[in-house]
């Protein structure tokens, strides 16, 4: 099921580890730039580059066990029904990782995963809260006639799963998704407020809210289009205007403790001159530091 490639520092076995990553190589439903797929890989590369000690929480990453099972075998999906295929492999995955009281952090692959990931952990905990940060608002109903799209991921979500969802960083939508946000009572924070008022401020808003709707732990998404192309630029659909990599550093920060689930996607490689895919990693061993630091 997995070919081997592997993330830097995951050197413990699957049974000792506390995190276990893995890739999803998807991108079939990508409108505009493909390649998210050559991500998961791109983001291993990248995460040789750092040193293992970080020093804001003082910890090694060498000293925590993480196991990477490579990428989902995505090969022999057939056309018609790779999306759903793909996302019962994720969710198959995520559910095993669960099961094992590991934390899952997934290498995406297009946001269209993330409906996956959440499926699982709905299905095992009905105190589970979602945050997504991302450029885009992600609540079409359909796209270029297909539901289980990377452009409706949100949506999906909200109607089959939870309306413990709060979106983070947007800047981007059609007037029937703003409309649909305003009618439903979605929870979203565009990417002004978080310059204006700050990462911390709209962060501990959005787990105040979910937590008014009984949310005890959160599953966070990072659809790497939320930064602005500046700082990374090769992702499926960049929007000006996006957050900074401190931003994202502070969200993974404030949301740690309550992070059962992680997962990173839309870098495209093949757009940028490694930047993004070097975030990418960045932002996985942030998480890592942050979730071993405050919770043991
Ligand atoms: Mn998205
Ligand atoms: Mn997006």
């Amino acid at each position: 099921m997995f070919e081997r490639c592997v993330f830097a520092d995951a050197v413990s076995t699957y049974e000792d580890a506390r995190f276990v990553i893995f890739g999803v190589p998807f991108d079939a439903t990508s409108s505009f730039r493909r390649g998210s797929a050559e991500a998961p890989d791109a983001m291993r590369k990248a995460s040789y580059n750092f040193e293992t000690y970080n020093d804001f929480y003082g910890i090694d990453l060498t000293s925590v066990p993480v196991h990477d099972l490579g990428n989902l075998d995505l090969s022999y999906l057939d056309l018609d029904r790779c999306v759903d295929d793909m996302l019962c492999m994720t969710g198959d995955t995520v559910r095993g990782a669960i099961r094992d009281s590991k934390v899952p952090i997934v290498l995406g692959g297009e946001h269209t995963l993330t409906y996956g990931c959440a499926r699982a952990f709905v299905e095992q905990y009905d105190d589970i809260g979602i945050i997504i940060l991302d450029a885009h608002l992600d609540l079409r109903d359909e796209y270029l006639g297909v539901k289980q799209s990377h452009a409706c991921v949100s949506r999906n979500i909200i109607d089959d799963l939870t309306d413990r969802c709060a979106l983070i960083g947007v800047r981007s939508g059609s007037a029937e998704e703003y409309r649909y946000a305003e009618e439903n009572g979605i929870m979203w924070h565009s990417a002004d407020e978080v310059s204006d008022a700050g990462m911390e401020s709209v962060m501990r808003q959005a787990i105040d809210a979910l937590s008014d709707r009984g949310a005890r732990r959160i599953y966070l998404s990072i659809d790497s289009d939320v930064i602005d192309p500046g700082y990374a630029p090769g992702v499926g659909n960049p929007e000006p205007f996006g957050l900074d990599p401190r931003d994202l550093r502070a969200a993974i920060r404030m949301a740690a403790p309550h992070v059962c689930g992680f997962d990173i996607v839309e870098i495209s490689p093949g757009y940028d001159h490694g930047e993004s895919a070097i975030l990418g990693a960045r932002l996985v061993r942030e998480f890592i530091a942050a979730k071993s630091a405050r919770q043991g």
